[in-house]
């Protein structure tokens, strides 16, 4: 099979990282988690125990060393060469990480390396702007998305199941608050683009979607 660059978009909770990383296992690709490195650079702003501003996450991005590491069907997010795979998934970081995202030097920075790291092909990368944006000519380009509910619903699970109490119904309006967010930025927002698959999972289960996917590369 010929080695293909594979970009996924789609709103919150979609499931996106976790059908990117069994397809990038599956086909033994490398796997970029865009979503972690806007994480990264919002998680050092929480660091420096200031309000958020557009100034500090401006001061932290000209400074900021990210890097992604994926082995073992596992990715490993660092900043500044400590490992905060865990730290970035924090509802804290959740809850700043749009306001981080939509500013151009952190985007261009993000964007840079990004494209560094798909160089050499063979990868599947998710985010929100990877088909309009960061790999415009990927050879498949998949828009993934189910209904609210059912985002904030595995959202809900994912959360429990990492010891964090959360009310479902206040995680779908945060949901929605960061889709609404992202699709209304200015810079690179979300969007499906035209020659992008829509893929709705409302219903679906994990394998059926990755099979799904898995098909469209042969
Ligand atoms: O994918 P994940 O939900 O972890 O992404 C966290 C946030 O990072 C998104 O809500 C969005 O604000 C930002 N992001 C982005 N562009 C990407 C990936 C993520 O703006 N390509």
């Amino acid at each position: 099979m010929k080695s293909f660059v594979i970009a996924i978009d789609g709103p919150a909770g979609a499931g996106k990282s976790t059908v990117a990383q069994l397809v990038a296992q599956k086909l033994q690709y490398t796997y970029i988690d865009t979503g972690a490195m806007y994480r990264a650079v919002a998680w050092k702003t929480l660091q420096q125990q200031k309000p958020v501003t557009d100034a500090l996450v401006l001061e932290v991005v000209k400074n900021i060393q990210v890097s992604l590491q994926y082995a073992d069907g596992k990715i490993m997010v660092a900043v500044d060469g400590k490992d905060v795979s865990r730290e970035i998934r924090t509802p804290e970081v959740t809850k700043i990480v749009s306001q981080v995202a939509k500013l151009a030097p952190v985007r261009e920075k993000m964007v840079l390396l990004q494209r560094q790291m798909a160089a050499q092909g063979a990868v599947v990368m998710d985010g929100r702007d990877i088909a309009s944006k960061v790999l415009p000519d990927a050879d498949i380009k998949i828009f993934l998305t189910a209904s609210i509910e059912e985002r904030a619903e595995r959202r809900w699970r994912e959360l429990k199941g990492k010891g964090y109490k959360v009310d479902l119904a206040a995680l779908q309006k945060e949901i929605a608050a960061r889709d609404q967010a992202d699709s209304e930025r200015e810079i690179s927002p979300l969007v499906q683009t035209a020659d992008a698959t829509l893929l709705d999972t409302t219903g679906m289960g994990i394998a059926e979607v990755v099979a799904v996917i898995l098909d469209m590369c042969r």
